[in-house]
């Protein structure tokens, strides 16, 4: 893409955040799938604007007919969070496309890829590709998950000119540090270490996977490097029992709780945990 085309800021979310800065204000609306990332609730909110969540499906996958359909003449921006935090799941090329086919020219779309290098379907579009042709869409990519640089804080967009533009202008001056940029710079020259790192975690991932279903437990396809339990009311009891075993899992209470896929130790010690749950209940 063209360099005009970038803008960097402190971390993806801090990008986020100019975006809805640029776009939105009082009396606004920014739709995003619920649930999904944490942060899109809080930078809406710090706006002025009003969020509109539009519930996943039973399948735990963005509902874009749902989205589509709670588009207003207020709505400035739209999230989609692929693949979704917390649950893993993506949403495909043809419905992305239908999607971006409802949405008026001038409603930002946001596809948030933060998960992006851990997909392994082909069905799965590359924001990048999606974004030539369509100027309301935007892509935003981060250095905090498969980079593991999250504590320098260096994430950016992808976007056409007056988006990338308004994204400058919303940007705290040398907001991200020389250290950032530095470790940003090097870490896209070490490609080669950095996507066998996220060919193990995918590996492992796909292991556990396989032992929980085979353990009995309902895992929604994940895309991203951390698996989805839906627990309901057993969600804060099972991150109880998680941490008693040794292991950290983050509860969402009352839905359900997000497994980062971790070490094989750590892996383990989970599946043990996750097994005799099971069994007591
Ligand atoms: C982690 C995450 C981000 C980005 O975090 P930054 O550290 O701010 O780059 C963005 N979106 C989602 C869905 C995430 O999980």
């Amino acid at each position: 893409v063209p360099a005009s085309h970038v803008a960097t800021g402190t971390g993806s979310v801090g990008v986020a955040q100019q975006l809805i800065q640029a776009t939105s204000g009082p009396g606004d609306e920014v739709i995003y799938a619920w649930r999904s990332f944490e942060a899109y609730p809080i930078i809406t909110q710090i706006s002025g604007a009003t969020s509109v969540k539009v519930p996943l499906t039973p399948g735990e996958v963005h509902d874009l007919d749902a989205m589509a359909d709670a588009i207003t003449d207020r709505t400035r921006l739209i999230f989609v969070c692929n693949p979704n935090n917390p649950t893993g799941t993506v949403v495909r090329r043809a419905e992305l496309e239908r999607f971006l086919d409802r949405v008026p020219g001038d409603v930002l779309v946001v596809l948030d890829e933060a998960y992006r290098e851990f997909i392994r379907d082909p069905e799965v579009p590359d924001g990048v590709a999606i974004y030539r042709d369509r100027p309301n869409v935007c892509v935003l990519r981060t250095f905090s998950k498969a980079y593991g640089l999250a504590g320098l804080r260096v994430g950016f967009a992808i976007a056409h000119e007056p988006v990338a533009a308004a994204l400058r202008k919303t940007a705290v001056p040398f907001g991200v540090s020389q250290l950032a940029q530095e470790a940003a710079i090097a870490s896209l020259r070490a490609e080669d270490e950095l996507l066998g790192r996220v060919g193990s975690l995918v590996c492992e991932r796909t292991r556990v996977v396989d032992a929980l279903r085979a353990q009995g437990w309902n895992v929604p396809e994940t895309h991203a490097n951390f698996l989805w339990l839906r627990l309901g009311e057993r969600t804060v009891a099972f991150a109880e029992a998680c941490e008693q075993a040794g292991v950290v899992v983050r509860p969402f209470a009352g839905e359900g709780v997000r497994v980062t896929i971790g070490e094989t130790e750590a892996n383990d010690i989970f599946l043990k945990a996750a097994e005799a749950f099971r069994k007591e209940a």
